[in-house]
C-alpha cells in the first residue's frame, strides 16, 4: 500500500478520528455496565465456540516517559508488586468462578506499564497463576509480552522462553540522545541491542519494535538515523505510531515543551521517509501504523484479506473473546466491551468484595454489532467485502448503507476509494485515511471530534 501514496491529498483530506481499537469507541462506555453486566455475558459466551485471548496488564513503571499515553502506575516500591499479584489471584479466581476457563486460549498477551519491571520470579507467579485458571493453550497460542529494553534481564528471559512466549514487542521509540532527553527515556543503540541479541539466543522467533514520530526535537535526518539503526538491529515486525499530543488528557505530556514538536508539514515528511525507507528495506506497511516483512504472516494474511487487530495488535486469527485481566484492561466479547477500575484503590476493593472489578462498559445491540463489523472490517484490511456482512446480517449492503455510501462518494470522486458493486477498496492514500473512511460508519460520533480524537497526521 505504500506505493502511489498522494501525501498532500493525504493532508488535505485527513480529520480528527478514532483509532477504533474498540467500537462503540471507549467514549461510550457507561458505568451502568457493572460486574452482573459482565458476568452475564461471559455466561452467554461460553454457549460460542468462540476461543480466548487473554490479556493481562501489568501496570507499574519505574518512571514516567512524558510521550506516554498508557494507563500507568509510576512507582520505585517494589512490594507494590506482590500487593497486585495478590489481587490478580482473586481476580482470576472469581473469573474461574464466572465461566468456562477450559476453552482454547489462542493468545496471550502481557502487556503494561512495564511487564519487565517484575522480576523473574514475579513473573514466574502471574503466569502460573494464569496458567493455573486457564488451562487449555493451544499448543501454538500467539503467547506475547512488551519488553522495555531497560528492565530485561537473562533470568527474565528464560521464564518467558520457559514458558512459551514466542513474541516480544521491545519500547525503542527514538535513538536520538536529545529526543530521548527531551521524553524523558534514554536507552542506547547497545541496550536494546542486547535485549534483542537475548530474544534471540532464547529462539524467539517474532521480534516487534514500537516507533513514535512526532516526538520533540525529532527531525528527518534524526529520525532517518535511527531508523537506520533500527533496521541494522533486524526487528521482524515495526510498529511507528504518530505521537498524539494530548496535554489535557496526560499530565505527563504537559513537561514536553510544544514549541521543540515538529509541525504538522516536518511530521509528514518523516512520515514519508519513513514509509519510503522500510519499503526499500523490505518492510511493507500493513495498516496505518504497522510494518512488516514480506515473508511476515501478518502480510500474508492482509493480502488474504484476513488480519484481525483486537486490543492486543494484529492476529491471524479469527476474531477471539478477550478477557483482560488486571487493571483498567478491557474484555471483548462479541456483543460487549468491559473495562476494569482505573484506579487501584476501586480495582482492590472490588476484588475485597468479591466483585469482578468492572467499572464501566457496554452492550451492543444487533445494529452496533453490524457497524462494528463494518468499521473493523475496513480498518484491518483497508477494503470491505459485502458478502460476508450481508450473509451474517440478512441485509443488502447498499440498500441498508446507502446514505453511508452517499457520504463515501466525495472519497470515490477524489479516487481515494472506489465503491464496487461488491466492495469498499481504497487507494495507497484512502488507506492512510482509513479512520476517516471508518467513521462514516459510526452513529455515536459527535460534530467536533477535535479533542476526543487524535489527528491522523
Ligand atoms: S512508555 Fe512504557 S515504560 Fe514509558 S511510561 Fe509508558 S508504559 Fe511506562
Amino acid at each position: 500500500m505504500s506505493q502511489n501514496i498522494d501525501f498532500n491529498a493525504f493532508v488535505k483530506y485527513s480529520k480528527s478520528a478514532p483509532r477504533y481499537t474498540s467500537y462503540p469507541t471507549a467514549v461510550e462506555f457507561r458505568e451502568s455496565w457493572n460486574d452482573a453486566s459482565y458476568k452475564e455475558a461471559l455466561k452467554e459466551a461460553d454457549s460460542t465456540s468462540l476461543p480466548l485471548s487473554l490479556y493481562t496488564h501489568l501496570p507499574f513503571c519505574r518512571s514516567a516517559c512524558y510521550f506516554c499515553g498508557c494507563n500507568v502506575v509510576y512507582t520505585s516500591k517494589e512490594e507494590k508488586k506482590e500487593r497486585y499479584i495478590h489481587y490478580l489471584k482473586k481476580e482470576l479466581a472469581l473469573l474461574k468462578d464466572s465461566m468456562d476457563t477450559s476453552r482454547e486460549a489462542v493468545q496471550f498477551h502481557f502487556g503494561g506499564g512495564t511487564p519487565t519491571f517484575f522480576n523473574a520470579r514475579e513473573l514466574e507467579s502471574v503466569i502460573g497463576l494464569i496458567r493455573g485458571v486457564f488451562t487449555n493453550f493451544a499448543k501454538n497460542a500467539e503467547i506475547s509480552c512488551e519488553v522495555d529494553p531497560r528492565f530485561f534481564s537473562r533470568e527474565q528471559m528464560a521464564v518467558l522462553k520457559e514458558n512459551g512466549f514466542n513474541r516480544l514487542s521491545f519500547g525503542v521509540q527514538d535513538f536520538d540522545q536529545r529526543v530521548q532527553e527531551a521524553i524523558h527515556r534514554i536507552q542506547s543503540v547497545e541496550i536494546v541491542s542486547n535485549a534483542i541479541a537475548l530474544a534471540r539466543e532464547f529462539g524467539i522467533e517474532s521480534v516487534n519494535f514500537d516507533l513514535i514520530y512526532g516526538l520533540p526535537y525529532q527531525s528527518e535526518q534524526s529520525f532517518a538515523d535511527t531508523l537506520q539503526k533500527v533496521v541494522g538491529l533486524k526487528p521482524d515486525r515495526l510498529a511507528i505510531f504518530n505521537y498524539a499530543h494530548l496535554p489535557w488528557m496526560k499530565k505527563t505530556m504537559r513537561k514536553i515543551d510544544e514549541t521543540t514538536l515538529p509541525n504538522p508539514a516536518q511530521k509528514l515528511e518523516i512520515l514519508k521517509n519513513t514509509i519510503a525507507f522500510l519499503q526499500e528495506q523490505g518492510y511493507m506497511m500493513i495498516g496505518m501504523d504497522h510494518f512488516a516483512k514480506k515473508s511476515d504472516e501478518l502480510y500474508l494474511a492482509k493480502a488474504k484479506n484476513e488480519l484481525r487487530r483486537n486490543f492486543q495488535g494484529y492476529t491471524t486469527r479469527g476474531f477471539s473473546q478477550t478477557i483482560g485481566i488486571g487493571l483498567t484492561s478491557i474484555s471483548e466479547g462479541l456483543g460487549y466491551y468491559s473495562q476494569n477500575y482505573k484506579d487501584m484503590q476501586e480495582y482492590e476493593k472490588a476484588l475485597d468484595e468479591g466483585r469482578l472489578p468492572v467499572e464501566r462498559g457496554v452492550k451492543l445491540s444487533e445494529k452496533d454489532i453490524l457497524r462494528k463489523e463494518v468499521i473493523m472490517g475496513l480498518m484491518n484490511n483497508l477494503r470491505l467485502d459485502f458478502e460476508g456482512i450481508e450473509k451474517r446480517f440478512g441485509i443488502e449492503f447498499r440498500v441498508y448503507f446507502a446514505n453511508e455510501l452517499e457520504s463515501l462518494r466525495e472519497y470515490e470522486e477524489l479516487g481515494l476509494i472506489q465503491i464496487t458493486p461488491s466492495s469498499i477498496e481504497t487507494s495507497p492514500t484512502g488507506g492512510m485515511l482509513i479512520r476517516n473512511i471508518a467513521m462514516v460508519f459510526d452513529t455515536y460520533l459527535q460534530n467536533d471530534t477535535t479533542k476526543r480524537f487524535s489527528k491522523t497526521i
